[in-house]
């Protein structure tokens, strides 16, 4: 067909070299994180995609060919490729035809490798699939008609968080497995834009391709076909980027997107200070879905989709909607550099890549958040979202990294974006503000178009905590890592309870906070125990001065006798993610 040969022929001027990426091999899949294959990780590395999708919203399908290049590890008799509600019409391998099956039950393609050749050399390997698909309702490809009066009114997108880049083409779908993509679309779509991560790099009445992105996962692939009207910010010459909003022609002149649109360039810059790092890609599309129920927004790299009330906001819209749609955005933004560059090596460890955003969205100053302290807010939250549901509802949502639950609707709760976020401020609150920047900009430095594990990020804040780390310097009893192991494997959270002896000395203990009718777990947390005293009221340092083991029973002496007349606080400024009964 001649659109495609011209579609390969193009692209092959822009393949660029080969980047370096950290090897597979430095973290192992469990085989119990949401859309693993199986234990052990993938003998087929992808490095590059080659795709391409023919899409046709009157049938509301696709046809589509990828081509996938990598290498090929071990001496294996097969290997696989996840791929869900595809039907495959062909594979080859290094340009000849291969022997597959497919295993629609639990969306795997598997591909026999033949003998000799390519097995054991982990040496280059070309694989080639057709492949066919349908639009979704909620997850792939998605078609929506925007306006229902008027069904030529329609918008495609997708929306492949966590697990459903295997819905829309055959690939590796775990977030460790990098690779470059070269996304082209058929040019069905005469008078409508087409949008993917990248600018576009050529179009013609056959296709429009996209420039190579970067290093990505798959769950970020993204495009969009509309007839919506762009609402541009200028060029930031700095910078050499262009931020588009993507809204409704009718939508266009509300006060809101123009807001929005100024906005995005300076929470941009606010976050770029923090981290240290400027946002680098060369565009930033800001897209409003008509209608996804569920997500706020989704931080698909250069192509971030909003719900539409997330981004566009009349004049009538009160500070409380504003303050949601700030929220959204600066979270989405923040994906720049920890979710998208700095990607997690496993599902398993979704809590931080949602919990760091979350975050930093408490460090964006008050004149841009239209609240005084969004740390405090964030933390309130928290306690609000999370504390009431953990104690109250059975089988909450289980803990942060819950490996016996694989399930890929528990990825996205309150639990993981704000009891998450609220576990870094209280980290941040026992190594200090500063240090706790200087190890997110190394995190980022360090494991950038790459994956990371959370114990890597603990690594770095003892690293930036300086000799002898947080137990060193900062008279913790234990390392970061044990420290946070409690915190991010148990259910529930603990209740600390005071204990006031008769000659004013005090003892606490550690509860679990759980649904009556759960069963009895022990709590496993290193506590933080700040407080202020009516002899030396300080309601300004959150430092904790003591710790409690834990030692779900037994009260622990905590060395601290008050006077009869004298008060304590315990949890300044709620900086430990905990509760206190006196
Ligand atoms: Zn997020």
């Amino acid at each position: 067909m001649r659109w495609l040969t011209h579609v390969f022929l193009s692209l092959a001027l822009v393949k660029g070299p080969s980047l370096a990426l950290r090897p597979i091999d430095d973290h192992t899949d469990s085989g119990k994180c949401v859309g693993e294959f199986i234990e052990g990780n993938s003998p087929f590395v992808p490095e590059r995609y080659f795709l391409f999708l023919d899409l046709d919203p009157g049938r509301k399908n696709f046809q589509g060919h990828v081509t996938i290049e990598g290498a090929l590890r071990g001496d294996v008799d097969w290997f696989a490729l996840h791929s869900v509600n595809l039907e495959v019409n062909n594979v080859k391998l290094n340009g000849s035809a291969a022997v597959w099956s497919l295993d629609h039950d639990i969306g795997i393609l598997n591909i026999s490798v033949p003998q000799g050749g390519i097995r054991g050399n982990n040496d280059f390997l070309a694989v080639e699939v057709s492949f066919g698909g349908v639009f979704d309702q909620d997850k792939g490809v998605i078609m929506q008609q925007y306006d229902e009066s008027d069904e030529n009114r329609w918008v495609i997108f997708t929306h492949l968080e966590p697990i459903s880049a295997r819905r829309v083409f055959p690939c590796v779908d775990l977030p460790k497995y990098k690779a470059r993509f070269d996304i082209t679309v058929k040019n069905n779509f005469p008078g409508r834009t087409v949008l993917s991560n990248m600018p576009i790099y050529s179009s013609d009445e056959y296709a429009i391709r996209f420039e190579t992105t970067p290093l990505m996962s798959t769950y970020l692939v993204s495009f969009v076909v509309c007839d919506y009207a762009p609402v541009r910010t200028g060029i930031d010459k700095d910078r050499g980027r262009r931020i588009t909003s993507w809204v409704p022609e009718e939508m266009k002149r509300k006060w809101g997107t123009r807001y929005i649109g100024s906005l995005a360039p300076q929470l941009l810059h606010v976050l770029e200070s923090y981290i240290g790092h400027k946002y680098n890609l060369p565009k930033l599309d800001m897209f409003s879905v008509a209608n996804k129920p569920g997500i706020g927004g989704m931080e698909n790299w250069g192509l971030i989709m909003y719900q539409k009330d997330s981004l566009m906001q009349g004049k009538r819209s009160t500070v409380k909607d504003m303050e949601r749609v700030i929220f959204t955005i600066s979270h989405e933004l923040a994906h720049h550099w920890f979710g998208n560059s700095v990607t997690v090596a496993d599902w398993c460890g979704m809590w931080f890549q949602e919990a760091i955003p979350t975050f930093l969205h408490g460090h964006i100053p008050f004149k841009h958040s239209y609240d005084l302290d969004m740390v405090n807010k964030i933390k309130w939250l928290a306690r609000k979202e999370v504390m009431r549901d953990e104690c109250l509802i059975f089988d909450y949502s289980g803990p942060l990294r819950n490996l016996d639950d694989p399930k890929a609707d528990k990825l996205f709760t309150p639990l993981h974006y704000l009891k998450g976020a609220s576990l870094l401020y209280m980290i941040e609150s026992l190594v200090t503000p500063n240090v706790f920047q200087r190890a997110l900009q190394s995190f980022y430095v360090k494991y950038n178009d790459s994956y990371a594990t959370e114990e890597e990020l603990w690594e770095e804040v003892e690293t930036a905590v300086g000799e002898g780390g947080v137990k060193g310097k900062r008279k913790a009893p234990k390392t970061l890592s044990e420290i946070m192991e409690g915190w991010v494997t148990s259910v529930g959270h603990p209740i600390v309870v005071v204990n006031r002896k008769e000659n004013g000395q005090l003892s606490l203990a550690q509860r679990v906070c759980l649904d009556t009718s759960a069963l009895i777990v022990d709590g496993d947390w290193w506590i933080p125990i700040s407080y202020t005293t009516s002899s030396d009221p300080n309601f300004v340092s959150t430092e904790p001065q003591r710790w409690v083991e834990p030692e779900p029973q037994d009260f622990q002496n905590i060395n601290v006798t008050l006077e009869d007349d004298e008060w304590i606080i315990f949890n300044v400024l709620g900086s430990g993610f905990y509760r206190v009964q006196y």
